[in-house]
């Protein structure tokens, strides 16, 4: 683990009961009362201190740039400086590992901008949801956006692997077992298998995600935080909402 994150960590977030106390009260003080939050220590990025609907705005914004291909360039010599004493993202993602994706990328941010877990198929594990607990807890991030995209080969491979009921070597069935409860409620339907399993896996993790106790789903229900879900499209870099 790195440094930053132990630092992080000593200050009240273990994975214990008393982390979940801890991170609970952690939320409320940099999230309910930002004056206080403010005055205990000042973000490293006081531009990142967003409400979740602002968040996605600026998340579109940099996204239309990467789009248009005019992306800003980004200070990495002043952002290092900036970061060393902590971190304050702006928004939290859950995307694809594939190598085509690229959240920083897609979004024209800089770091420490983007919290960002990868996983094949970007479905939400223990570890993940853990992750992402700590991001909106912890670091105050107001939004979690599920970032699929077309042509997942994750998401190819559970249809596959479920149609031809072989399964996948090594440990690539954990994969399978993630994703097949999203590819089975669309067999039935017409059209693109696998475009529905990816756009169905965004939906229903952005639902798992949302409905995440004790933390993420308290932190929706008090508008401190959005959930929503995306699908990046290869051809032209362009993120299409789907939830
Ligand atoms: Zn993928």
């Amino acid at each position: 683990m790195c440094t930053a994150c132990r630092q992080d960590l000593g200050r009240g977030f273990t994975p214990t009961r008393r982390s979940v106390l801890l991170a609970a009260s952690a939320m409320g003080l940099l999230l309910a009362d930002p004056v206080r939050a403010k005055e205990t220590k000042a973000p490293p990025k006081p531009e990142n201190v967003l409400s979740p609907d602002a968040s996605l705005k600026r998340l579109m914004a940099g996204n239309k740039r990467y789009v248009e291909g005019v992306a800003r360039r980004h200070d990495f010599k002043h952002e290092r400086e900036a970061l060393v004493g902590g971190q304050n993202p702006y928004a939290a993602i859950l995307s694809c590992a594939d190598s085509r994706i690229a959240p920083e990328y897609a979004f024209d941010s800089g770091r420490g901008d983007l919290f960002v877990c990868r996983v094949a198929g970007n479905f939400a594990t223990e570890e993940t949801v853990a992750s992402l607990e700590y991001a909106v807890a912890v670091l105050a991030a107001p939004l979690i956006l599920v970032l699929g995209h077309d042509s997942c080969g994750a998401v190819d491979a559970a249809i596959k692997s479920l149609k031809d009921e072989k399964p996948l070597p090594g440990h690539m069935p954990s994969l399978v077992e993630a994703i097949a409860p999203s590819v089975k409620a669309v067999l039935q339907q017409g059209g693109d298998t696998l475009n529905n399993a990816i756009r169905q896996n965004v939906i229903d993790n952005v639902a798992k995600l949302g409905s995440a106790t004790p933390i993420l789903n308290a932190a929706v229900e008090q508008r401190k935080l959005r959930v929503v879900g995306g699908i990046y499209r290869l051809a032209n870099g362009k993120v299409d909402m789907v939830a």
